[in-house]
């Protein structure tokens, strides 16, 4: 996997930097800092052309899996 590149956000964001493609990205997550439970996450997306991985500064936290 290519080394992560920061992309701003502008308008409607649908091209990919690198390589030009423009029908938008495949999505991954990836843990960040741990908050507590270790549920701290970067949303990172990846061009489904080239596959260099953009951050664009989406974080989120995931609740806690209750496990059965
Ligand atoms: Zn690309």
């Amino acid at each position: 996997m290519a080394e992560t590149r920061q992309m701003q956000v502008a308008n409607w964001q649908h091209k990919c930097a690198q390589c030009g493609y423009e029908n938008g990205f495949h999505v991954s997550f990836r843990r960040t800092t741990r908050d507590e439970q270790g549920n701290d996450v970067a949303i990172v997306l990846i061009c489904p052309s080239c596959s260099t991985p953009f951050d664009i500064g989406l974080k989120t936290r995931l609740s806690p899996q209750v496990q059965a």
